[in-house]
């Protein structure tokens, strides 16, 4: 697979996360996320090596979750 297959699918399974767990944000408009997330979303962006891609696309997958779970709580 291709780099740029991988980093496709990999954008697909945030999405994916993002729209189970966060329906009412969508990803597409930045005044719509957080200050983390967009600072986790900067730092992939920036990320010259497959491995600080990959980190910091986990870094993002867990910030996700860690919102989902808040959300679980208050909402
Ligand atoms: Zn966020």
């Amino acid at each position: 697979m291709s780099r740029v297959a991988k980093e496709s699918d990999m954008y697909t399974t945030i999405c994916n996360i993002w729209n189970h767990s966060l329906l009412h944000v969508k990803i597409a408009k930045p005044q719509d996320v957080c200050a983390i997330c967009e600072k986790i979303r900067k730092c992939i962006l920036d990320a010259v090596t497959e491995e600080n891609k990959l980190e910091a696309t986990n870094r993002l997958m867990e910030h996700i979750l860690d919102t989902q779970r808040i959300l679980t709580i208050f909402v």
